[in-house]
């Protein structure tokens, strides 16, 4: 660790001793960049981040995915005050609980019905469970290498072929849950049509990530996501979209919207929460009815639905809904993909690129990536090298081969003309 990052070595010296493995997300840790401490940041402000050793970073981790409107926006900061004053915390309904319910069905027509939750890996193990209510059957289909929070079914890894069920992915989750989930590859559909052959008739959902954020960004080929909803309902499945990366990201609607398929179900999450905890579930009204306490699917929560979570909200999606947002988002992050592709060619690299509007992943491999496997072949020691070059220079990424960098409302043509100089500089003394 040299003395630029001494504080932060400080820091994870005392963290190693009182929180378990010095982080509070295995995410955060830097196993997969050659290890050592992470960098602690006490700062953040538009588009940078700033250590305990004073450095300045251009962020695209936007603390995965919810960062979107950059840090300390100050329509942000001004609702949190606004909530602040009136109590943060009632535990009974709010006026604002329903003004973020009909703008977000505004945004996804899908979502007839609404519960808020206080994260993705809520919504998303809520999600499941009314599928399981309302079909009365137990399994789950997911697709190998998507990420769905850290509930129980959501851990279990692929059985060794497509009909095969899972086994536990870690520690603590029992053989019984993983009876109940098949896993599949992702843009298969005969993997996922054999799965329902032999499964079929006793799958409650089929789960998938719409356009994926988690082995990277991977787009769903052409006519993919109609077919794994075509391949649902035949069987009598229901159809969830985990839109916890990708809604108010890849567009305002979601992908949904964007590539015109709906789901049944929805997990919301991350940016929908303009930088603090809020995570949503819903879908069809005869589905979501099952929910308690019209129905016998019970699901709860002290924070759910928190006053200062829906006036954050509301705040961030009227940022969001503005006209020219998405448009901005677009432009910008194909500017800055494009511009660090042709760099690393420049420089001898073999790269590919995953991009879902401001969200992009550049894999090192030969072949476009269209599934875990393919993400899997991205070369782990390139990548770590890219992600220390740019940490050095003050460009902050996830440090891992299989995240995104991820935009946000306040990065200027600046910051990206800046990055891509840096890139240069990395690419080009990477072997
Ligand atoms: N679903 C997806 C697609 C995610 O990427 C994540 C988190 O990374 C989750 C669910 C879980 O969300 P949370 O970390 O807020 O529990």
């Amino acid at each position: 660790m040299t003395t630029r990052f001494e504080r932060s070595a400080a820091y994870y010296e005392r963290a190693l001793a009182r929180i378990v493995g010095g982080v509070n997300s295995p995410a955060r840790s830097f196993k997969a960049v050659g290890g050592g401490a992470p960098v602690f940041m006490q700062r953040g402000r538009g588009p940078y981040l700033y250590d305990v050793d004073g450095n300045r970073y251009i962020d695209y981790l936007a603390a995965y995915g919810p960062g979107i409107l950059g840090h300390a926006h100050p329509e942000i900061v001004a609702a949190i005050a606004r909530a602040a004053e009136g109590g943060t915390l009632y535990g009974t309904p709010t006026p604002w609980e329903v003004e973020l319910a009909e703008r977000l069905h505004a945004a996804l027509p899908s979502l007839e019905r609404i519960r808020f939750v206080s994260t993705g890996t809520e919504a998303v193990m809520s999600a499941v469970r009314v599928a399981r209510a309302f079909t009365g059957r137990p399994k789950v289909i997911k697709m190998e290498g998507c990420y769905h929070g850290h509930s129980d079914f959501a851990l279990i890894a692929a059985g060794s072929g497509p009909s095969q069920l899972g086994t536990p992915d870690s520690a603590g989750v029992t053989e019984g849950v993983a009876r109940d989930v098949i896993t599949v590859p992702y843009n298969d559909l005969d993997s996922l049509g054999e799965a329902l052959d032999a499964w079929g008739r006793e799958v409650a959902a089929v789960i998938i990530e719409p356009i994926v954020g988690n082995f990277g960004v991977v787009n769903p080929a052409p006519g993919y996501l109609e077919g794994v909803k075509r391949l649902a309902h035949e069987h009598g499945a229901l159809l969830i979209f985990d839109e916890v990366i990708t809604a108010f990201r890849v567009a305002y609607g979601g992908a949904q919207t964007l590539l015109g398929v709906e789901p049944d179900l929805t997990a919301l999450g991350k940016a929908i929460g303009g930088g603090v905890p809020l995570g949503a579930y819903g879908g069809r009204a005869e589905i979501m009815d099952w929910v308690a306490p019209l129905g016998p699917a019970y699901q709860a929560g002290t924070l759910a639905g928190n006053p200062l979570s829906m006036q954050v909200a509301l705040a961030a999606l009227e940022i969001l809904g503005r006209p020219g947002v998405y448009e901005r988002l677009e432009a910008e992050s194909a500017y800055l993909a494009d511009g660090l592709v042709a760099i690393a060619r420049r420089h001898g690299h073999t790269v590919q690129l995953g991009r879902a509007g401001s969200m992009f992943t550049l894999f090192f491999c030969d072949e476009p990536v269209t599934d875990y496997k393919g993400a899997e072949r991205s070369d782990p020691q390139k990548f770590a090298a890219m992600f220390r070059g740019f940490l050095d220079r003050g460009v902050l990424l996830a440090p891992s081969r299989f995240e995104a960098w991820m935009l946000s409302v306040q990065h200027t043509r600046a910051d990206l003309d800046e990055t891509l100089q840096i890139a240069d500089e990395v690419l080009r003394q990477m072997v």
